[in-house]
């Protein structure tokens, strides 16, 4: 980025909403389809429109247990009909003989002549010679009885191009006859992790770990997340702090893959070496975004062999600080990769004004994402330690406060919410 310099010699911070507006402009979908079983598509993205080839359901039939009647007929209560056919779910019956009523479980398709079912709580079975029922309540047209079509209709599009696919949206293509969909190709994604400070749960026991040693927090969620979003993930695991060993990760990634996402070394220090990488591969902007946690952030490409590049996202190291810019930039970013419309990607997902039950006393220059949780009482508590590398705060937390730059927060101001759930959905 070109931008003017302040008269402290810093670039001016970038806002959020600039940053991913920037980073959502540079993204085209990919095209390419795949056919996959329906059993798999949760979280996919659909690539043509779903329509429907039949009415769900496709016959009128019955939301209770009881009896299936011609309403007319039933004109007291306590009226008798005898029972003249029974019909269970999965079979059909006969045209219902005028002035009598059916058994009929719920499922079941309803008899030909047959306009309302009484539930048989509202009945009372008479044995014997003569089967019957005593009808209780005066019925109205219609009751207890599912319209075929009432919830697909024939020749709708019941789920648009475009759709990411949910556990409820895999039921709905079932209902259709669907045993396979249409879903966009997964982005291949290839990761890895900078710093010479970094260790392997596993390689190394916690007693073992050297002075400087950390593990390795950022490579676990990263890869989860990008798992969650859809993503074929290529692990590259650690890659050490040199400048040619870097080179040679992007540069073997950027073949095969959509997406490079890294993290750490994205700053400007001298052992900060993704930077300088990147831009002998392709070309990169380092953003300094008006955003805490989460300042540095990268957005560059890395040209392949055979023509054409491949995105390169850089996160920050500190671990809050990678997840937060994971879901507030990345998540938009893959989603449009995929094919999501832009007028479907909701960059923020809704925010639900809260009380805050806490405060927060020094306004941040910058528009700050605090680790909250919601509590009994209606109200949200703010983790003790907001620290971007603390994540603590993210595991204890069910959601993030988008706090305006500037502001501070008394105990019972009113606050806006994010949930988890909405950014990881
Ligand atoms: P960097 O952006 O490389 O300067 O890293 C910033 C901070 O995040 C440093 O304290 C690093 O040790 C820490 N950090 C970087 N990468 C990871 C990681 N993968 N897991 C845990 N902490 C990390
Ligand atoms: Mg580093």
């Amino acid at each position: 980025m070109n931008a003017p310099k302040s008269p402290a010699g810093r670039a001016p911070l970038m806002s959020l909403d600039e940053a991913l507006a920037d980073l959502l402009a540079r993204v085209e979908a990919m095209t390419a389809e795949d056919t996959v079983a329906t059993f798999d598509a949760d979280g996919r993205v659909l690539a043509q429109d779903l329509v429907s080839a039949l009415q769900v359901p496709p016959n009128d039939n019955s939301s209770m247990d009881g009896y299936a009647l011609r309403a007319a007929d039933v004109t007291e209560p306590g009226q008798v009909l005898r029972v003249s056919q029974r019909i269970a779910a999965g079979h059909t019956g006969g045209p219902l003989e005028p002035g009598t009523c059916a058994r009929i479980f719920t499922g079941a398709p309803m008899p030909a002549g047959a306009d309302a079912v009484v539930m048989q709580e509202d009945t009372i079975e008479v044995g014997g010679d003569i089967h019957a029922a005593h009808i209780q309540v005066i019925p109205e047209p219609g009751q207890w009885v599912r319209r075929a079509g009432e919830d697909v209709t024939r020749g709708a599009v019941v789920l648009a191009q475009g759709e990411r696919l949910s556990p409820a949206s895999l039921g709905l293509a079932a209902s259709l006859g669907l045993a396979q969909v249409p879903v966009r190709v997964r982005p291949r994604v290839a990761m890895f992790s900078t710093g010479d400070e970094l260790v392997m749960p596993g390689d190394v026991a916690p007693e073992a770990m050297k002075p400087g040693n950390i593990y390795n927090s950022n490579r676990f969620f990263l890869r989860t997340l990008l798992q969650r979003f859809g993503c074929e993930v290529t692990d590259l695991g650690i890659v050490p702090d040199q400048r040619e060993a870097t080179v040679a990760a992007l540069q073997g990634a950027a073949e095969q893959h959509d997406l490079i996402l890294t993290s750490g070394g994205v700053s400007v220090g001298e052992e900060d070496h993704v930077k300088p990488a990147v831009q002998q591969l392709g070309s990169l902007d380092l953003w300094q975004i008006g955003m805490k946690p989460g300042k540095p952030f990268a957005y560059g490409t890395v040209r392949r062999d055979g023509g054409g590049a491949c995105h390169f996202i850089g996160l920050p190291g500190n671990p809050v600080s990678s997840f937060v810019t994971f879901l507030l930039l990345v998540r938009p970013f893959l989603l449009k990769l995929q094919g999501v419309p832009a007028s479907r990607i909701q960059t923020l997902p809704l925010a639900t004004t809260l009380p805050a039950h806490f405060t927060v006393a020094r306004a941040d220059k910058r528009r700050e994402f605090l680790r909250v949780r919601r509590n009994a009482a209606g109200g949200l508590d703010l983790f003790p330690n907001q620290s971007s590398g603390v994540l603590t705060s993210m595991a204890w937390g069910d959601g993030l406060v988008d706090n305006p730059a500037g502001t501070t927060i008394a105990n019972g101001d009113p606050v806006s919410y994010i949930s988890f759930a909405d950014l990881l959905a």
